[in-house]
């Protein structure tokens, strides 16, 4: 039996209807920015599958310092121990992390890094006697699929059953130039009776609403706002961080820095599951007390796993490297210079870049060509090449590592889809 065909016998694979899509391509290897399928095939993975891998498959320099780490210490209790990589990976975060970031809370993935930060955020106002029970959030955003997290996503179809249980939440149409003093009076009004707990957001980039980018400026003045109403901030950065849009983190393009931020997926460079809920002194301060019940009830498990840390600490070195932050410079020059040819493409309705993150919707009924997402991914990887369409949105977000000839072979395989769509 192929790996294919025992796939279907006992799996159940995440975001699939199984009778609509039954078979799993089974990849078998990885290095750099290639996959390899059970036939020996290649791909290039033009998103660093879900922008974990950003230093490249099986980095060697990463899978020599977390297997050293593997076999000096693999778990330990995090409540009541410490360890020497945990610590460490907090003085690296602290020392790149806009500047008023001061404490590290772990957990393990995206989503519940999120709903550590909107827990904080209740708790914080909660413990100074101000019961706030209402979060903001930005329509179509993207925040994970557990209940917070859930709860302060976009409304979609697929969360129809489980609406009833959400937790309270506002959504604001993500801020532009157009509709920008409609939004800033529906945010003030909903400030006005001092409910508002949180305001969460993707700083930039909204990544699963297919890379829709926004104005720092206007977003700025939003954060202002939320500032001088007692409003805790959360910047999800768990795509955005990590050097994907030309800085270190996308917080640091706005000048109101955020109580709270979110990270995770390159966090950890693909290797194992880890997520960080980072905040500042001010927010860490209001669960100080002599009172236990004042302190921070949350925990998992495998809370700060010294592995997860210890490629963790891998990644941020080589993100710091010289070689790797001149190939981001080098991927922003070669994603315009793309962006330049493609941008007037009859098929091209507009085209959007930041960093290393590029995108471009198309300009074709949907209708017309049904499942066009379905077969634009089957045209990509036929082509050699991983891009996962988002609706009628094609993005790139490579590996940092990917080479010119390889970044060239994801533009003309586009420009190909382009003519045969
Ligand atoms: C992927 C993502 C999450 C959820 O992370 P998981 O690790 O999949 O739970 C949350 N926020 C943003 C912005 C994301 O891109």
């Amino acid at each position: 039996m192929t790996l294919r065909e025992r796939d279907k016998k006992h799996l159940w694979h995440p975001l699939t209807q199984h009778k609509l899509h039954p078979d799993h391509l089974a990849i078998t290897k990885a290095k750099g920015a290639l996959l390899f399928d059970d036939t020996g095939k290649e791909y290039i993975d033009g998103i660093a599958s879900w922008y974990t891998c950003m230093y490249g498959h099986c980095n060697d320099y990463i899978t020599d310092k977390v297997s050293k780490q593997m076999k000096e210490l693999d778990h330990v209790v995090f409540a009541g121990f410490t360890h020497e990589p945990a610590i460490k990976l907090s003085e690296e975060l602290i020392k790149i992390l806009p500047d008023n970031q001061q404490k590290i809370f772990f957990s393990d993935n995206g989503s519940t890094s999120v709903d550590v930060a909107i827990k904080m955020a209740l708790q914080y106002h909660f413990n100074q006697g101000d019961k706030r029970n209402k979060v903001i959030a930005l329509e179509g955003g993207f925040h994970g699929d557990t209940f917070g997290a859930m709860s302060v996503s976009g409304l979609s179809v697929y969360n129809g059953p489980f609406e009833d249980f959400f937790i309270d939440v506002e959504r604001i149409s993500v801020p532009t130039k157009e509709n920008f003093s409609e939004v800033k009076t529906q945010f003030e009004r909903l400030l006005t009776d001092h409910k508002v707990a949180a305001f969460i957001y993707e700083p930039l980039v909204q990544g699963a609403a297919a890379m829709k980018m926004h104005d720092a400026s206007l977003i700025d003045e939003l954060l202002a706002i939320a500032k001088e109403h007692g409003v805790v901030t959360i910047a999800d950065e768990v795509m955005t961080g990590f050097g994907k849009t030309g800085k270190n983190f996308a917080s640091e393009h706005l000048q109101n820095l955020p109580d709270i931020m979110c990270l995770s997926k390159s966090l950890t460079a693909g290797l194992v599951p880890m997520a960080i809920t980072s905040c500042s002194q001010q927010i860490y301060d209001a669960f100080l007390s002599d009172e236990l019940g004042k302190g921070f009830f949350h925990g998992h498990t495998y809370s700060a796993n010294p592995t997860a840390c210890a490629a963790a600490l891998a990644g941020i070195e080589l993100l710091q490297s010289e070689k790797i932050q001149s190939r981001i410079k080098n991927i922003i020059d070669s994603h315009k210079a793309f962006e330049e040819k493609i941008k007037n493409h009859p098929k091209v309705k507009e085209t959007r870049q930041l960093g290393v993150i590029f995108a471009l919707d198309l300009n074709i009924e949907m209708e017309r060509y049904g499942n066009l997402r379905y077969q634009l991914f089957d045209f990509f990887m036929k082509n050699g090449v991983c891009l996962r369409p988002l609706g009628s949105t094609i993005y790139i977000l490579a590996p940092f590592v990917i080479t010119d000839e390889q970044l060239n072979k994801i533009y003309t395989t586009i420009e190909k889809a382009l003519d045969t769509f």
